[in-house]
């Protein structure tokens, strides 16, 4: 049966887990996508360019602007982050799911253009968990965590407005939650009914 991908997006605060829970979410699957998004902030310890990011100078993301190669972007505690377009419309057409880590102000634009997509939102089990797991993946200054933590109570508040809400208690629950949430959405009648009428 050929389908084509779905596109799902992936958004919580800052620290939430969203990479670990991703990372463990994509072992194995080779029917799924991950968008590597284009961003003006630096590396962290470990990030690999074209893998976990392109990192990208502050020119050459205006010029992507230009050019309209980015489905959504937006600023976010003064950096900037886009999902090139062109490789989420072709891994969709391979019949990959793809999935998109992104805030909050990017996914209402993905969700305008493209309404069939699937919000899922990360939350923390609490806020002080999120505040320690910022501290402890030691990447941000006091003063960065400190906005990131201000900038979560702001994408707590638009959490309602997503399709699925997903607590990152530990990481094995949440893959689970993630694998079900993709796997039921596939189960759509439109879908479904679509495959069998095209056999
Ligand atoms: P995000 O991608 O949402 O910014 P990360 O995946 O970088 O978050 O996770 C932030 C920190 O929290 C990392 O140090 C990670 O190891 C830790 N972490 C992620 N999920 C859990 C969990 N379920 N329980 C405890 N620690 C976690
Ligand atoms: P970080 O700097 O911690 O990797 O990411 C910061 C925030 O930017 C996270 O909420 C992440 O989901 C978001 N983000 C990453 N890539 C993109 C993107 O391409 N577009 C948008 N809008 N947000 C992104």
């Amino acid at each position: 049966m050929n389908r084509r991908g779905k596109t799902f997006i992936v958004s919580g605060p800052s620290g939430v887990g969203k990479s670990t829970v991703l990372r463990a979410l994509f072992q194995g699957r080779d029917d799924l996508y991950f968008s590597v998004s284009a961003t003006t902030r630096p590396p962290r310890e470990g990030e690999v360019d074209g893998k976990d990011y392109h990192f990208i100078t502050a020119d050459r993301f205006r010029s992507m602007i230009e050019e309209d190669a980015f489905l959504e972007y937006a600023e976010y505690v003064s950096t900037f982050y886009g999902t090139p377009k062109k490789y989420v419309d072709e891994a969709m057409d391979a019949g990959k799911d793809a999935i998109l880590d992104i805030e909050i102000q990017g996914a209402a634009q993905v969700s305008a253009k493209r309404p069939d997509t699937v919000r899922i939102f990360i939350a923390p089990p609490s806020w002080e968990e999120l505040e320690r797991r910022l501290t402890a993946r030691g990447t941000d200054t006091p003063e960065k965590i400190q906005k990131r933590l201000l900038r979560a109570k702001v994408e707590l508040d638009s959490a309602s407005g997503y399709d699925y809400f997903v607590i990152n208690d530990t990481v094995e629950q949440a893959v689970e939650e993630l694998r079900a949430i993709l796997l039921a959405e596939h189960c759509r009648p439109a879908e479904r009914m679509d495959l069998i009428c095209n056999r």
